[in-house]
């Protein structure tokens, strides 16, 4: 039988696996054994199960392809420990995800699509488009093989390597359910958090889905028109649009949202830009990290000059907005936010 005929079974949910088990015949047991083997004790494939009879152990081979991914490079920062991992996937794709190493724990920054479609002027993950979404074991897999890799449990799940989440949307939630599932890996929702450039129609959907994540948004902008030079999906949604989606989130889910501000000098980081973000964020009661834009090879976009990174949190800090700066983590791997790209191997 061909590889693509066979089910995906790393990326069903217990019920489904359930199901599963029950049109081969197996005892409804077997679902949960199952999920414990891959979700809990994250075997790497059918072989270690091994308090699974073989005639059952080839039964699945037979019928399920199983998500492992690769890692083919593993590099760590001098500076702070952060590791990059590239991950092979079972088509040849490559992925990146990175762990960061924090006082309060071990936070796991995974990638949602191969490449990315959305153009963000500043980013290279999208420099060569969008090749495929990850599936929700996919997705998973980069937590569990970095955590078998370090033997530290991971606290911290973000959405924020390459990729638009909500651009893979059926395939996220069902990783979230997965991933925050008690009978899995059991990552609390409130340590999750998923980063959008904005698709106003997913973000109002999202907030339908009776989810505790924090949902963080790349605004980088204050006005359409600066919005619009950095990011091509302000085109397609106002800044407007876009409060009113976040407004709607907050309401529907009691959960406050971040504003991701990446600061590009001359470009978005003047005091008016500052005054203008603190009258988005100040009245929803949302947090703003500043992200001193990253360098990527291909743009020219340079940083803030330190003194005017630190006006800038004032301007907000005196608008009684919580502001943080981001502590770039891993640059000197490239492993830095907008640094992750499309790998492709010679
Ligand atoms: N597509 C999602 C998640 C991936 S990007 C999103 O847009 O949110 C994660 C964060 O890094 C986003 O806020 C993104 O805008 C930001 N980012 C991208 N390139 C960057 C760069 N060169 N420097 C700093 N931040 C960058």
């Amino acid at each position: 039988m061909e590889a693509c005929d066979l089910k995906d079974i790393k990326s069903m949910p217990l019920s489904l696996l359930e199901g599963e088990m029950e049109t081969m015949g197996e005892k409804p047991y077997r679902a949960a054994q199952l999920y414990r083997w891959m979700h809990v004790r994250l075997a790497r494939g059918f072989e270690e199960m091994t308090d699974l009879s073989k005639a059952f152990r080839k039964k699945l081979e037979e019928n399920y392809d199983f998500t492992c991914l690769k890692p083919v490079e593993v590099q760590e920062s001098a500076i702070d420990g952060t590791r990059k991992y590239l991950f092979r996937l079972g088509d040849g794709n490559l992925v990146e995800s990175v762990r960061m190493k924090y006082r309060h724990g071990v936070s796991v920054c995974i990638s949602s699509q191969v490449g990315c479609r959305m153009g963000c002027r500043f980013c290279a993950s999208t420099l060569n488009g969008l090749e495929r979404n990850l599936t929700p074991g996919e997705m998973l897999d980069q937590v569990y093989a970095i955590q078998l890799d370090t033997g530290e449990r991971v606290s911290n799940v973000v959405v924020m390597g390459s990729g638009e989440p909500l651009d893979n949307y059926d395939n996220l939630l069902v990783f979230l359910k997965m991933l925050s599932d008690g009978n899995g890996l059991n990552i609390s929702q409130r340590n999750i958090t998923v980063s959008t450039c904005g698709l106003v129609p997913e973000i109002r959907k999202l907030a339908r889905e009776n989810l505790q994540i924090t949902l963080a948004l790349s605004l980088h902008a204050s006005n359409d028109k600066t919005r619009r030079e950095l990011m091509p999906i302000a085109r397609k949604y106002s800044v407007g649009e876009l409060m009113d989606a976040c407004r709607y989130y907050a309401d529907c889910t009691g959960r406050r949202i971040t504003f991701e501000y990446s600061l590009v000098g001359g470009k978005n980081d003047s005091d008016s830009d500052a005054e203008g973000l603190a009258r988005l964020a100040g009245p929803m009661g949302c947090h703003v990290n500043l992200i001193p834009v990253n360098p990527v090879r291909e743009r020219d976009y340079v940083q803030s000059a330190p003194s005017r990174i630190r006006e800038f949190q004032n301007i907000l800090q005196r608008n009684k907005v919580n502001v943080t700066v981001r502590r770039e983590m891993g640059r000197d791997i490239d492993g830095a936010c907008g640094q992750l790209r499309r790998k492709f191997l010679s």
